[in-house]
């Protein structure tokens, strides 16, 4: 009975989505995404989620939190901020939560911004849901079975055996797209409709920080002007491609996913 209400994504529905720039283009009208992660404990998430979103298709990645040494050592083209995320500037969408450890104020000045906002990892636990619900821009949410069963009160087992409930449940709770990731992600819009399963993957993805990865991808996307529905399954979709193409039968790590980002785009497209 599952199978109606589930699409596929198909690689020319992905091709036709990727933002690619025109001659009118200038790196702001592609759009500027900005990374809220990342802490003194974990600043390698922040590197990671910046180093998807450098490879989604925005024009300019901007940095906000305590990692930005560790960003510009890896990533000299990030604009880092050591301001809060309302004074960093220019942003058309927000990634806020992978590796954020405790920083709920950073999340709460992010969920409360005008624009479309990601939110993954420590920020789904962080956000209030009440000034989620509250948003008038889209959110994209993107948890493993672990943290959707948290944030739904239930067994990680209740999540597992029973996914496309819990992605719908969550996107109507939250007023939210939902990303459910795991072997098979699925995408759920709050407004109900088939869900999106991404055909691609592989259980190489199962690696720290891959996660990470895919925030900034969806991210990027999401500030090249993709709906929250389109930025997070063909996110996926790259990501997933991604993680083949970089393991190729042996084992990964999470920056060996985002640099083959690239060759994953050059396949769709
Ligand atoms: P995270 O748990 O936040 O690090 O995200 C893990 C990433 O790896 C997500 O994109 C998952 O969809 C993907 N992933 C994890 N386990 C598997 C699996 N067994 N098969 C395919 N993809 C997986
Ligand atoms: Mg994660």
């Amino acid at each position: 009975p599952d199978g109606a209400e589930l699409e596929a994504l198909q690689h020319a529905d992905v091709a036709r989505l990727l933002p690619v720039p025109t001659g009118e283009s200038d790196k702001y009208r592609r759009g500027v995404v900005g990374i809220a992660a990342g802490s003194d404990r974990y600043p390698g998430a922040a590197v990671l989620a910046v180093s998807g979103a450098l490879r989604g298709g925005a024009g300019a990645v901007r940095y906000v939190g305590p990692a930005g040494d560790a960003v510009i050592a890896r990533f000299p083209e990030t604009l880092v901020s050591d301001r809060g995320p309302h004074k960093a500037g220019r942003v058309q969408a927000w990634v806020v939560g992978p590796g954020a450890g405790e920083d709920a104020g950073t999340v709460a000045e992010v969920v409360a911004a005008d624009v479309p906002v990601l939110i993954d990892a420590d920020g789904l636990r962080l956000a209030d849901a009440d000034a989620v619900r509250a948003r008038t821009a889209p959110t994209l949410m993107t948890p493993h079975a672990g943290e959707a069963a948290a944030l739904l009160g239930v067994a990680r087992e209740e999540v597992e055996h029973g996914r496309l409930a819990a992605a719908r449940e969550l996107a109507a709770r939250y007023d939210a797209t939902v990303l459910l990731k795991g072997s098979t992600t699925l995408v759920a819009d709050p407004a109900g409709g088939a869900v999106r399963v991404n055909p691609t993957g592989t259980a190489w993805l199962a690696t720290a920080g891959s996660g990470d990865v895919l925030s900034g991808l969806a991210g990027s996307l999401l500030a090249a002007g993709l709906s929250a529905l389109d930025a997070g399954s063909v996110g996926a979709y790259l990501h997933g491609l991604a993680g083949r193409f970089a393991a190729d039968g042996a084992p990964v790590g999470a920056h060996d996913v985002a640099d083959a980002i690239r060759r994953a785009w050059r396949d769709v497209y």
